[in-house]
């Protein structure tokens, strides 16, 4: 090594040390974190904006780890991501989602749709639709209900196997939505290509919507366009009354966000269904 940078140079090599440690370090913790159950889903609220009413509800998963928890998701699926271990934590985060709707269904507070999300990994991941053909067999709930949420850049790589799936999973009788569109860079090519019922409208363009003409503008294209394609439009990240107003005035159909509810384990379930109308499967 050069002697010159000294200091620099074993910055350097710590800094380097130290990631690789943290990352191995993570992924030995989110393996025990598998092992020993440490991960709950939470569900966000998703608001037919029209009647204002509970539609439906998005699950996200946490980690309660014994020291550091709850721990939230940007901060483990990127490791868990590139591990591969994401693909156990979503196959568990369906088993759970599938078995709380069957309590739901039973007790008849089943929303009209719950929302997972699927990594790149997940959909790409050998016999996923077998695996949920037996999750059916096991929860016997209406697939139609149940709606996987990817991402444009889950596309990018193997799209031809990726779009298999995806077809695969409309067949089984799963609704799809695009979520954080807007995001990616060629978003309206993938409109016509994918099996897709509804597309989420990534929080960037929520932000300002109130207040950038152009912004406006961009929402109100998309939404319009997304009613020609027959798709429906979920705004992510409404925080403010003004926000929901604009959305809509822009006929934006769901919406999501803090303004509504933030994700809760299911024990605070109760506080949602008092305090929004709650919207039956007929
Ligand atoms: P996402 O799918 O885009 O989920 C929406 C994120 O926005 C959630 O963050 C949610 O808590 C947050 N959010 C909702 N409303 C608001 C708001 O009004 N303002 C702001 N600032 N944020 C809001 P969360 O729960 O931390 O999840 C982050 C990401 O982690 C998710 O983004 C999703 O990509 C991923 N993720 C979560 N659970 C799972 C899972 O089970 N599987 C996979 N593959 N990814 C997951
Ligand atoms: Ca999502
Ligand atoms: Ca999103
Ligand atoms: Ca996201």
């Amino acid at each position: 090594a050069k002697r010159n940078g000294k200091d620099q140079c074993v910055i350097y090599h710590e800094e380097m040390e130290s990631y690789a440690y943290n990352y191995i370090d993570k992924i030995q913790q989110i393996r025990y974190g598998i092992e020993n159950q440490e991960f709950r889903v939470y569900y966000q609220p998703i608001i037919d904006a029209e009647k204002t009413i509970l539609s439906g509800v998005e699950a996200l998963v946490r980690w309660y780890h014994p020291y550091d928890g709850p721990i939230s998701p940007g901060q483990f699926i990127p490791e868990a991501e590139q591990s591969g271990q994401i693909v156990q934590i979503e196959k568990w985060v369906v088993e759970e989602v599938f078995q709380q709707c069957q309590k739901w269904t039973e007790k008849e507070e089943m929303p009209t749709y719950v929302s997972i999300n699927l990594s790149a990994k997940g959909l790409i991941e050998k016999n996923i639709n077998q695996f949920l053909e037996n999750l059916l067999s096991k929860y016997p709930i209406d697939p139609g209900s149940i709606e996987f949420e990817i991402t444009e850049t889950a596309l990018l790589d193997q799209i031809d196997q990726t779009l298999k799936t995806l077809h695969d999973l409309k067949k089984q009788g799963f609704r799809l939505a695009l979520d954080d569109f807007g995001t990616g860079y060629s978003s309206l090519n993938y409109l016509n290509r994918l099996p897709i019922d509804r597309i989420k409208l990534d929080k960037c363009f929520i932000n300002t919507v109130e207040e950038q003409e152009k912004d406006r503008m961009m929402v109100e294209a998309i939404i319009q366009l997304s009613h020609k394609m027959g798709l429906k439009v979920v705004a992510e990240g409404v925080e403010t009354e003004s926000q929901q107003k604009a959305l809509k005035n822009l006929k934006c159909d769901f919406m999501q966000g803090y303004y509504y509810g933030k994700p809760q384990p299911f024990n605070n379930w109760e506080t949602y269904l008092t305090q929004w109308s709650f919207c039956l499967q007929s």
